[in-house]
C-alpha cells in the first residue's frame, strides 16, 4: 500500500485513473457500464426507393464510429505500459472492422437485397458471421467474434442516436461508466438515484459538463481506458469529481478515506450555507448582484436556497431534449411563469433557444444538422432561430405572457452582427401585437432584450451593438472557444482552452467598456464567473452582475466579502498590461492568496 497526494491509500489491487474533474463531489457506489448495453433493434422494411438513403444513414454511423475509435486510439497512447500498445491493437482491429470489411459489405447487400433497416441489417449480419467464426473451430477467430459484437453495437448506437434511457431504471447511486454522455443523457440522470459518472471523452466546458455540475453529479470526464479498465457492472467504484479521480476496486481502506472526505465535504457545504443569509459586497462596500443559471427545472430549488438574487441565465434547450415533438407556447409559459413565481419578483433572464454544437435535441434533428462538419460554426442559437420563425415566436409568446408574473429579461444567444438583434425586436413587437389582439393584456414597455456576447465579433462590435441591446450578458465558455479557436468539448484540446488568454480578456473588457458607455447593464453568464479564482478580476474590470449554476454561488460570494474593490481594480489594471498568459495567472493567483480569510 501507497499514500497518494490525495490522500488515500491506495492498494495494489485498486485501479486509479485519471481525467478532468468536472463536478466536484465524491461518489461511491456500484458500476454501471451503460455504453456496453446492446440496445435493442426493430425490424423495419424499407422500400426500393429507400435503399440508397438507408445505406447512406448506415455510410454515416461508420464514419462517426470510425471518428470515435481513432479518437479512443490517440487517447490510449497516454495509457501507462503495455496498456496503450494493447488497446491500440484493440482498436485497430475494431478501425478493420469498418474499413472495406465483409461487415461493412455484408450490411449494404443486406439493406438491399432484404430491404431492411440498417440496425436490423448489422444485428442479421453480426449474427451471421458469428456462425461462420464459431464453424471454423479457431480460438484467435472466435475472439474475433466478440470484436464483431463489440462494433456492431457502436453501429447501432450512432445509427439509434437515442439517450441512454436504461438511467431512469437505476436506483442503487450507481456510478455511470460510459465513452460518452451528452447533454440529453445527462438530463435524464436523477442525483438521487445516481451517483456520479465518467466517461473517456468531453471537455471541461461542454455542456454535459455544465449539466453534471447543475445536478450536482460528481463527475470526471476525458478518463483514457476506463473503458477497458472497467470490468463488469457492480465494480465498485469511487469518483473523486473535484480531483478528476476514478478508483476501481477500491480497497477498504480507500473507501474510508473518501467516506471521511464525503463526510467533510457535507460539513464545508453546512458552513457555506451560512453565506445565504450575508450580502455579496466587498469589504469597501460595493455590492455585487449573484444571480443562477438554470439548466433543469430541479435547479429552482437550489437558486433560491443559495442566495440567488434573480436567475442570470436560464438556458431554455432542455425543454426541448429527450422528446420527439417540441414544446408548444402554453408548456413554455407555464415552465416560465413557475420560475417567476418561484423566484418571487427577483428578475429573471429567460434566454431563446440555443441548440447546435455540442446541444442538439432529438426533436430539433430536422432543424440543424449535427453532421455538419462544423456545427458549433453552422446554424446554431439565433441563426437557427432566425431560420425557423415559429420556433422564435413561440419563446417569444411564452417569454412575453411569463412577463406579467414578474420581472423577464429576454436573452439572445450568439448574436454576431447587428442585423439580427434588430430582426428579434421586430419579432417581439410583432408577437406583442399578435397576443395582444388575442386579447392578452402585456405591459407597454416590453421586457428588455440583451445580446450574449459570446462570439468574438460581439465582443468587437460591441459599441454599436450597446447602441440597441438593453443589455449584455457575456458568455465565456464560447467566447473562449471562439477566441482561441479551442473546441470546448474536446477533451484533447482542454489544456489550451484558457480564460485568461490576455485576447479572451480584452474581448471581456471590450464589452464591458462599451456596455459603460451606453449605460447599459452588463454581466458574465459563463462558467468563468462561477470560479471564484477569476472574481477579483473580473470585478476589477468592471463588472458587477456574475451569474453562475446555483451551487457555485456561496464560494463566489465568500471571495466578493474578502475583495478591497480598489485593490482589485488596481491588480485588474496590472493584469491588463501583461501579453503572457502565464504572468497573467501568477499576477492573479498572488492577489487571491493575499486576500484575508472571512
Ligand atoms: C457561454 O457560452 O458562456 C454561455 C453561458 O452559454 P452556453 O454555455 O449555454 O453556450
Ligand atoms: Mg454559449
Amino acid at each position: 500500500m501507497r499514500t497518494d497526494e490525495n490522500g488515500g491509500v491506495a492498494a495494489a489491487s485498486e485501479h486509479r485513473l485519471t481525467g478532468i474533474g468536472v463536478s466536484p463531489g465524491i461518489a461511491i457506489g456500484p458500476a454501471y457500464v451503460g455504453e456496453r448495453g446492446e440496445l435493442p433493434v426493430e425490424e423495419s422494411r424499407i422500400s426500393e426507393a429507400d435503399i440508397e438513403a438507408e445505406q447512406g444513414r448506415f455510410a454515416e454511423a461508420v464514419a462517426t464510429s470510425s471518428r470515435q475509435l481513432r479518437k479512443l486510439r490517440t487517447r490510449a497512447t497516454a495509457l501507462p505500459g503495455s496498456a496503450a500498445d494493447e488497446i491500440a491493437f484493440l482498436l485497430d482491429a475494431h478501425l478493420a472492422m469498418l474499413a472495406n470489411s465483409r461487415l461493412v459489405r455484408g450490411v449494404n447487400q443486406r439493406i438491399a437485397r432484404d430491404k431492411v433497416n440498417a440496425e436490423r441489417a448489422i444485428q442479421l449480419e453480426v449474427e451471421e458471421l458469428g456462425k461462420i467464426f464459431a464453424a471454423m473451430d479457431d480460438p484467435y477467430l472466435a475472439a474475433r467474434i466478440d470484436d464483431i459484437r463489440v462494433v456492431g453495437a457502436r453501429l447501432i448506437r450512432n445509427l439509434l442516436k437515442k439517450p441512454y434511457v436504461a438511467y431512469s431504471t437505476l436506483s442503487g447511486g450507481e456510478i455511470v461508466l460510459a465513452e460518452e454522455v451528452t447533454p440529453g443523457d445527462t438530463a435524464l440522470m436523477d442525483p438521487r438515484r445516481i451517483g456520479g459518472f465518467a466517461t473517456e471523452f468531453g471537455g471541461p466546458e461542454s455542456h454535459t459538463a455544465i449539466m453534471a455540475r447543475a445536478l450536482g453529479l460528481p463527475s470526471v470526464i476525458a478518463v483514457p481506458g476506463l473503458l477497458e479498465a472497467a470490468k463488469a457492472d457492480g465494480q465498485v467504484v469511487v469518483i473523486d469529481g473535484g480531483a478528476g479521480l476514478v478508483i476501481l476496486d477500491p480497497s477498504t481502506a480507500t473507501i474510508e478515506h473518501y467516506r471521511a472526505r464525503r463526510e467533510e465535504l457535507a460539513r464545508e457545504k453546512r458552513l457555506l450555507s451560512r453565506m445565504r443569509r450575508l450580502a455579496p459586497v466587498t469589504r469597501d462596500g460595493i455590492e455585487i448582484e449573484l444571480e443562477a443559471n438554470l439548466e433543469l427545472p430541479v435547479e429552482l430549488d437550489l437558486a433560491v436556497a443559495n442566495g440567488a438574487m434573480g436567475l442570470g441565465l436560464v438556458r431554455t434547450e432542455f425543454l426541448y431534449m429527450n422528446r420527439e415533438d417540441l414544446p408548444g407556447e402554453d408548456e413554455q409559459y407555464e415552465f416560465f411563469a413557475s420560475l417567476l413565481r418561484g423566484m418571487a419578483g427577483k428578475p429573471v433572464t429567460l434566454r431563446t433557444l440555443d441548440v447546435g454544437g455540442d446541444k442538439l435535441p432529438e426533436a430539433l434533428a430536422g432543424y440543424a444538422a449535427a453532421d455538419t462538419a462544423n456545427p458549433a460554426l453552422g446554424l446554431r442559437a439565433i441563426r437557427l432561430s432566425l431560420r425557423e420563425r415559429k420556433l422564435l415566436d413561440t419563446q417569444l409568446a411564452a417569454m412575453l405572457r411569463a412577463a406579467a408574473e414578474g420581472p423577464v429579461r429576454i436573452l439572445l444567444p450568439m448574436i454576431s452582427t447587428l442585423d439580427e438583434l434588430r430582426r428579434v425586436r421586430e419579432a417581439l413587437e410583432q408577437v406583442a401585437r399578435r397576443l395582444r389582439r388575442r386579447g392578452i393584456k402585456l405591459p407597454d414597455a416590453l421586457p428588455p432584450l440583451g445580446a450574449m456576447i459570446e462570439v468574438p465579433a460581439a465582443a468587437l462590435a460591441a459599441d454599436a451593438l450597446a447602441g440597441e441591446a438593453d443589455f449584455f450578458s457575456i458568455g465565456t465558455n464560447d467566447l473562449i472557444q471562439y477566441t482561441l479557436a479551442i473546441d470546448r468539448t474536446d477533451e484533447e484540446m482542454a489544456p489550451l482552452y484558457n480564460p485568461l488568454h490576455p485576447a479572451v480578456l480584452r474581448l471581456i473588457q471590450f464589452a464591458i467598456e462599451a456596455a459603460a458607455r451606453r449605460q447599459i447593464p452588463v454581466g458574465v453568464c459563463g462558467e468563468m464567473a462561477g470560479d471564484p479564482r477569476y472574481a477579483a478580476l473580473l470585478l476589477g474590470l468592471g463588472l458587477r452582475e456574475l451569474s453562475m449554476a446555483p451551487r457555485r454561488i456561496p464560494r463566489v460570494k465568500q471571495r466578493i466579502r474578502c475583495l478591497d474593490m480598489v485593490a482589485a481594480t488596481r491588480r485588474a489594471q496590472a493584469i491588463m498590461d501583461q501579453a503572457d498568459s502565464g504572468r497573467i495567472a501568477a499576477l492573479l493567483d498572488d492577489f487571491n492568496a493575499m486576500a484575508e480569510p472571512l
